[in-house]
């Protein structure tokens, strides 16, 4: 696809940012080409629109650029994962160790029904860590769901002699996508059975 080198050379390499011995990976200078940023967007769009995917979930904070455009596209809902004390609402939460200690994800309790299929969103991967943190999310947000299905359904005495309202629904995470991989920190490995879609991959 023609349109991959484009996008690729858009990307701006600061090094030593934000601290020496790291090539950063400036995505701004992508967002300052209308047809890179329109053929980025473009290329999710047209991987996902047929996918029956409910939610486009963005990681903050450069989620946050790519994630919407791609889910007004495909007719999703946008869900925000947001450093801890963001969310005014109800939360759930995720913890995730960085290079020096830890941080912590969060999304709104409500957000996502089990059933549905999200699409992870980010600017790019690196150990994974992100990545590993909001999957974390999104399937044990499901879990929590149907657990509480499942105590309504015992409370109304729905127990009809089948077991497959006991089945646990989950939220299923159809694909992790990244604008960019720096494929040498392996973060695909820390992503399990999840697939991941990127456009780009970076030394
Ligand atoms: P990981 O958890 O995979 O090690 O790191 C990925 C997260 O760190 C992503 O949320 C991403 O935005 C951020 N990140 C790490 N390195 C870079 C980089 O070189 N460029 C950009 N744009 N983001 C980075």
């Amino acid at each position: 696809d023609d349109r991959i080198p484009r996008i690729s050379s858009s990307i701006r390499v600061i090094p030593d940012f934000p601290k020496p011995g790291i090539m950063f990976q400036d995505i701004t200078t992508l967002l300052l080409d209308p047809t890179a940023f329109k053929d980025t967007i473009d290329l999710f769009v047209e991987r996902y629109k047929d996918k029956n995917i409910n939610v486009i979930a963005g990681i903050e904070a450069r989620g946050f650029i790519f994630g919407p455009p791609i889910a007004l596209a495909i007719g999703a809902k946008f869900v925000p994962m947001r450093k801890p004390k963001k969310l005014p609402g109800e939360v759930i939460s995720e913890e995730y160790s960085l290079e020096y200690g830890t941080d912590i994800m969060e999304m709104h309790v409500g957000a996502v029904k089990p059933g549905e299929r999200a699409v992870i969103v980010d600017d790019l991967i690196a150990t994974g860590g992100t990545l590993n943190a909001a999957i974390r999310l999104l399937v044990s947000f499901g879990w929590i769901c149907s657990v509480n299905t499942t105590a309504v359904m015992l409370l109304h005495g729905l127990d009809n002699g089948t077991d497959a309202w006991l089945e646990r629904v989950e939220v299923q995470v159809v694909e992790c996508a990244c604008v960019i991989e720096l494929p040498e920190l392996q973060g695909r490995d820390r992503l399990g059975d999840n697939p991941l879609f990127v456009l780009v991959s970076s030394t």
